[in-house]
């Protein structure tokens, strides 16, 4: 089954030919980062016109690559859900009028479902149940997939997402947005352990998360910095700061997988392309017997062919949507509409 898949939550217009869930026919992506980062975060208004803009060229240059026609296809693919409402509606509105036009059926997928299916693309052995890591710019869970199509939430993070405090850290640092990729790469120049931030836990919920205290942390050691007139060292703060969110976001998953009984653990969304959180976890993981599977870094940010892998699964589950399909900006993993 070929899926022509469309992705417009955030920044990037994407879209892809997916054929069976995995099988990558093609795939286009139109990165708005460069506008962006002139006001250090995406720029919600500026976001939806560029979609509007790139949407049909991405679509055309996917088909074009896959060597298809939309006739060739079975079926359209899009995010629905969660994400900048502007933006998503770009790619649902387009979707619908493929849809309209065609008669192939419609796809709705769930934002972080997509990142979880990104792992099926380069591992189409990886089959549910297991346990999983969301970790992307707006959000920080530890998943349990019991199914292609069945989600349930075992932790949260109750303020900012790990690649939120990546990209808030980065900024104080003086890097550009989004900055979880240059404290990646600073990181390797410095010592981890020179500077000492927290890593705080939350009450009564071992599995959840909470990453503001530490942004404040870094933030506060940079002011403090400045008002003594010295310098921070960027590449020592760079590294101890992931070294802080590294062990925050490995040992409540590691303490999930240990008290749920689960082996087969991934990781998903835009900070498990983080060098450090990947050698970690595999280092961990080996020691206890699991097996570890991560996207390649390509996979792990937004991309259409994810969003393809997980339709399949849905088509298959039956969730395909009628012309009365919106978008949302917000909706839990677990409570997609059905159709
Ligand atoms: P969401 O998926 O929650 O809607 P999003 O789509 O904006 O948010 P993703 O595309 O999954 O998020 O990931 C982008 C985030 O990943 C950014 O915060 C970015 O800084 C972070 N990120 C990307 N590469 C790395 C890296 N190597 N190390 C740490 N963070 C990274
Ligand atoms: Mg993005
Ligand atoms: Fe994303």
């Amino acid at each position: 089954m070929k899926i022509l898949a469309i992705e417009s939550s955030c920044d990037e217009t994407a879209a892809a030919v997916v054929e069976d869930g995995h099988r990558v026919l093609s795939s286009i992506i139109d990165s708005q980062v460069q506008e962006h980062k002139i006001y250090g975060g995406v720029v919600p208004e500026i976001a939806s016109r560029r979609h509007c803009e790139a949407v049909d060229g991405v679509v055309t240059s996917a088909l074009t690559e896959a060597g298809l026609s939309l006739e060739e296809v079975d079926a359209v693919a899009v995010t629905a859900y969660p994400g900048l409402i502007g933006a998503l509606l770009v790619g649902v509105n387009y979707a619908k009028g493929l849809c309209l036009g065609s008669g192939k059926p419609l796809i709705p997928v769930h934002h972080i479902r997509s990142h979880i299916a990104a792992n099926y693309i380069e591992h189409p052995e990886l089959t549910p149940p297991f346990l999983c890591l969301v970790a992307s710019g707006g959000h920080s869970h530890i998943i349990e997939v019991r199914d292609y199509t069945d989600f349930h939430i075992i932790g949260r993070t109750r303020d900012d997402a790990a690649g939120e405090a990546f990209d808030k850290a980065a900024r104080a640092m003086g890097f550009p947005y989004p900055g979880g990729i240059y404290i990646d790469k600073a990181s390797r120049a410095g010592n981890p352990d020179a500077y000492k931030l927290p890593r705080p836990k939350v009450e009564g919920c071992p599995y959840d998360f909470s990453f503001s205290g530490l942004k404040t942390a870094v933030i506060n050691l940079i002011h403090n910095c400045a008002q003594k007139g010295e310098e921070f060292n960027r590449d020592d703060l760079a590294a101890s700061f992931q070294k802080a969110v590294v062990e925050i976001l490995s040992d409540r998953l590691l303490l999930a997988a240990k008290e749920l009984h689960h082996k087969q653990i991934v990781l998903a969304g835009g900070v498990s392309a983080n060098s450090g959180l990947r050698t970690h976890l595999k280092k961990e993981c080996a020691a206890r017997g699991y097996t570890l599977t991560v996207p390649s870094p390509i996979y792990c940010t937004d991309n259409a062919v994810m969003v393809g892998a997980q339709a399949y699964h849905e088509f298959l589950a039956g969730n395909v949507a009628d012309m009365s399909l919106n978008a949302c900006a917000s909706l839990p993993i677990d409570q997609i509409p059905t159709w």
